[in-house]
């Protein structure tokens, strides 16, 4: 199969929606990640996607739909912190999760009586979602375990020859996946973290909870307990404060031959005085917005990729090192 990457017109939107509606999958832009959607309606399209990316199946995929679309469609009552939750945060990184009318393929929720339920910001996808008139069922763009993807170059090195075509809306600017928030209790919960933190969530809604996964639990999100967003060489992970034992190895490893980068923020690459560093940026949201494109470039080239995490462990960066921390484990 030839794959096509197509910058978001006319054609490309005609063709996107030839594809979808006879049963086929699209990579799309969003403003989180690259995401791989089908027809969220049509049971073998959606497993189609579980296919593509070798993804287990007991992993539910995010309905994205059209900032218009008629949410009482798919889910149940949708709470009155919910509704202002979305005023507040919609479209944009934000996926909420609600009791499901059961109305599409249950395929997507992989069993579960719940739908998690998103409305992108990314023009490109609107547009998109727009022209289908459909909810899409999209997990990230990337073989599974792998890097997500925040390129249409990105997805196109996962799955070139699987897919028909990537509609290409530039980078990704938000860089991790969105915030996944249980909305089926009586008050939110944070499933996943991404870029619409606790604290943003909490100002709005009074009160938001935090499900921590940990290894043997039932996972509420299922995603939490796989590998994940790994890169194809050796990954280690050190903490802000030693810097000197990661320059340490840093020197060891690169002394017996290998290709050594350290990923790290702006300050620490300063502090670090070593030649490769996969620089991620300075502020909270350069590092989100930096980080699979760093550790994607950094597999390219390096055996091995150090990471140093950055000091503040609080707001956006509790989703950067959850995904850090899968991506080195
Ligand atoms: P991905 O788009 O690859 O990041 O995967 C989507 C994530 O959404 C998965 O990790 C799931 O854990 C989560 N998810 C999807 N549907 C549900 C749901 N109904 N309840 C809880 N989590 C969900
Ligand atoms: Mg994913």
């Amino acid at each position: 199969m030839k794959t096509q990457v197509l910058k978001i017109d006319e054609d490309s939107l005609a063709l996107a929606k030839w594809i979808i509606e006879g049963g086929g999958v699209v990579a799309m832009p969003t403003e989180t990640v690259y995401g791989l959607g089908a027809n969220a309606f049509d049971t073998a399209a959606v497993e189609r996607i579980f296919e593509i990316k070798g993804r287990p199946n007991d992993n539910p995929l995010i309905v994205h739909i059209h900032k218009d679309y008629d949410i009482s469609t798919l889910v149940e009552d949708v709470p009155e912190y919910a509704k202002l939750l979305a005023k507040a945060f919609l479209p944009g990184p934000l996926t909420m999760v609600y009791e499901s009318k059961g109305t599409v393929s249950k395929a997507v929720s992989c069993g579960l009586d719940t739908l998690a339920i998103r409305i992108p910001s990314h023009e490109g996808a609107q547009k998109f979602l727009k022209f289908v008139n459909l909810p899409i069922a999209a997990p990230s763009a990337n073989v599974s375990k792998h890097v997500s993807p925040t390129t249409a170059e990105h997805v196109f090195t996962d799955l070139n020859g699987k897919i028909e075509l990537i509609l290409d809306g530039g980078k990704s600017e938000g860089g991790i996946e969105s915030t996944i928030l249980d909305c089926t209790g009586d008050f939110p919960v944070i499933l996943r973290s991404g870029l619409i933190t606790r604290e943003m969530i909490a100002q709005v809604a009074g009160e938001c909870g935090e499900y921590v996964y940990k290894d043997g639990m039932r996972a509420l999100a299922p995603g939490m307990k796989y590998k994940h967003y790994s890169p194809n060489c050796r990954t280690v992970l050190f903490d802000f404060n030693e810097l000197e034992k990661a320059v340490k190895l840093y020197k060891e490893e690169s002394g017996n031959g290998a290709r050594v980068y350290l990923l790290c923020d702006d300050k620490t690459s300063k502090e670090a005085k070593v030649e490769n560093v996969l620089n991620l940026g300075k502020d909270e949201n350069a590092i989100a917005s930096n980080l699979y494109l760093k550790l994607r470039e950094g597999e390219n080239i390096a055996d091995l990729i150090i990471a140093v995490a950055p000091e503040k462990q609080d707001g956006v960066m509790v989703g950067v090192m959850n995904r850090l921390t899968k991506a080195c484990r």
